[in-house]
């Protein structure tokens, strides 16, 4: 049985590539809900501010507003 073979063979690969483009887009999901929960991190020593920090309260540098345009 050549022919099942090669249909089962290409169904594991599709399923394969299925997992890999699911995992691929719950990957993304998880990074953009974790860049939207941590909007705002201390460019010095890099720990996470509250968006209305002007200066960080870890290590004292200033924070720039990042405001996208
Ligand atoms: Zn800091």
């Amino acid at each position: 049985m050549m022919l099942s073979t090669s249909v089962g063979l290409w169904a594991l690969v599709l399923l394969f590539f299925c997992l890999i483009a699911l995992g691929a887009v719950l990957v993304l999901a998880v990074w953009a809900i974790v860049r939207r929960s941590r909007r705002q991190t201390c460019p010095a020593c890099g720990k996470p501010l509250q968006p209305q920090y002007t200066v960080c309260p870890y290590c004292g540098a200033p924070v720039k507003r990042r405001e996208e345009k």
